[in-house]
């Protein structure tokens, strides 16, 4: 995986080579560091960025993406007979993570919030911020690099965050969320150079029933 991110990320390189590193000498147990993500132990996970000196959010995507095969395989046992349209959340409704990219079918307009953590998509409103569950145009937004209009950020002026989002003529299904995800770097940019903040990797939703 590390290989893959190393071709995927060329500007990473320095800090990706450090982590690979840690792992391969030990400092870093791979068993270990995934039982973080499970228990949701983001400030460990920071503690292990800062002593590597490495970006606390590349390490904490890593964690992330080893601990998927079990999430997504867990995922797929839970939802095998629910039906996902019911839910009208911004969370995911399996692991109670925030989407990290949200697709929009071109042709019919269909909007699908993904989950990174553990695979798992599911419908949404087109014009509703999943955070907040604003729903009022005047405080959502579309920003965009002019050469790639399909790839964006949707911001919510109220609650000052923002999703990712491709738009494709793919269906959700078709779609290859984690290969787009990782070519979506350069909209946390500029959203952040409009005000707005990414949503941490590692932070579900707190939902009183
Ligand atoms: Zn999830
Ligand atoms: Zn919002």
């Amino acid at each position: 995986m590390l290989d893959l991110l190393r071709k995927r990320l060329p500007d990473r390189e320095d800090a990706l080579g450090r982590i690979q590193g840690a792992f391969a000498a030990g400092e870093i147990p791979p068993k270990d560091f995934v039982s973080l993500v499970f228990r949701g132990r983001s400030e460990e996970i920071l503690g292990a960025a800062k002593r590597l000196g490495v970006d606390e959010g590349l390490l904490t995507f890593i964690a992330v993406y080893l601990a998927r095969p079990f999430r997504a395989q867990a995922a797929l046992e839970l939802t095998r007979e629910v039906d996902l349209g019911k839910w009208h959340r911004g969370h995911c409704p399996v692991c109670g993570n925030w989407p990290a990219l949200a697709h929009i079918q071109s042709v019919e307009g269909r909007r699908t919030l993904w989950c990174l953590l553990c695979g798992t998509h599911w419908p949404y409103g087109r014009l509703q911020c999943p955070y907040c569950l604003n729903e009022d145009q005047e405080a959502l937004n579309l920003i965009s690099a002019e050469a790639e209009p399909s790839f964006r950020a949707h911001t919510c002026a109220r609650c000052g965050k923002y999703i990712k989002e491709v738009m494709s003529a793919l269906s959700a299904e078709a779609f290859s969320f984690d290969v787009f995800y990782l070519g979506t770097r350069a909209l946390d940019l500029l959203a952040a150079s409009a005000g707005f903040a990414p949503h941490p990797l590692l932070a579900a939703a707190s939902v009183d029933p």
